[in-house]
């Protein structure tokens, strides 16, 4: 969809004195051909050179540029989670371990020993829940 340009109109293009890629406002043309353009932004008069790119013709409304949704690898849980505890285990004392218990209520930081997954840590404390990262991973347990 490409709308008929007129003398007024906006076209993006490089700007000799900006050199940059600016908006510019059509001063003259011959037949369907722009020619001169003032620059919005410096305001200076130049003759229009195209832009190499198919889309140089923008009005007022900047074409709008959809983004690739970016790539990113995402990292296994697992060895995010054991890479973790490897990092805090150094810094605990495993005779301060509070057996795992599903009676009891547990605070963040709380240093628990699970029959299942061994030495973990409280992170996060929700209405009966809490979250503990073991070596294994993060296990969200029955408490309280
Ligand atoms: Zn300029």
């Amino acid at each position: 969809m490409r709308r008929p340009l007129s003398a007024g109109s906006i076209i993006e293009t490089r700007c000799t004195r900006c050199r940059a890629l600016m908006n510019h406002t059509i001063v003259a043309m011959v037949g369907e051909k722009v020619v001169r353009v003032e620059c919005n932004t410096c305001h200076s008069m130049h003759n229009y050179h195209p832009v190499k790119t198919e889309k140089e013709t923008v009005t007022t409304r900047t074409a709008q540029k959809k983004a690739a949704t970016p790539r990113t690898p995402k990292a296994d849980p697992v060895a995010v989670a054991a890479a973790e505890w490897e990092a805090l285990q150094p810094g605990w004392d495993a005779a301060q371990a509070i057996p795992y218990d599903m009676e009891r209520k547990y605070r963040v930081n709380n240093l628990l020993l699970h029959s299942l997954f061994g030495l973990g840590i409280v992170q996060l404390v929700l209405p009966n829940k809490i979250d503990v990262l073991f070596h294994e991973g993060k296990k969200r347990l029955r408490c309280g």
